[in-house]
């Protein structure tokens, strides 16, 4: 498969926000309509019969665009992985499964603050029991994604690292 195909470009308003991810396809009509312009190269060309276009990695757009603050991110069990970096909150293991700190059963909302990934055996111990009555402790204190959070769920849990720094500023 030619490797442009799979290649993705975050694209950054003309104030650094990320804005979107786009395929080659965008990308190269951005390039063509002198939308974008590129921050990092990616050693990816695109050829055609009448263009050939370095395919960057980053690119800022020319212009401003009014966008919304932040994104939505859907709260599912993907999206909960990709936040939990695949992990079990509990032991660090690999997640399998989504465990709901207070559970359904006990008035736990199905909101971020309350959803962990979790393994397959600490979901065992954890059943339906209040954390306290387990000994179970969580890593980290599960939080709402914030900033570029979104950028995540279309690409996975990590993004080419030539993104990083310009995540980091959403
Ligand atoms: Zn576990």
């Amino acid at each position: 498969m030619e490797k442009f195909l799979s290649h993705r470009t975050l694209i950054l308003n003309s104030t650094f926000q990320p804005l979107s991810v786009v395929s080659y396809r965008r990308a190269v009509s951005l390039i063509l309509n002198k939308k974008i312009h590129s921050l990092e190269d990616s050693k990816i060309v695109f050829k055609s019969e009448k263009t050939k276009i370095n395919l960057p990695n980053v690119a800022l757009l020319n212009y401003f665009v009014n966008a919304p603050y932040s994104r939505r991110v859907a709260l599912n069990k993907e999206n909960i992985f990709i936040r939990d970096f695949h992990t079990c909150q509990y032991c660090g293991g690999v997640a399998e499964s989504v465990d709901h700190i207070i559970p359904k059963s006990k008035g736990g909302e199905h909101v971020w603050s309350n959803v962990v990934a979790c393994c397959k055996k600490c979901n065992l111990i954890k059943a339906d029991k209040d954390l306290l009555n387990t000994r179970l402790k969580l890593i980290k204190t599960p939080e709402h994604p914030v900033g570029a959070f979104w950028v995540k769920t279309i690409v996975g849990s990590n993004p080419d690292p030539s993104w990083n720094k310009y995540l980091k500023s959403a």
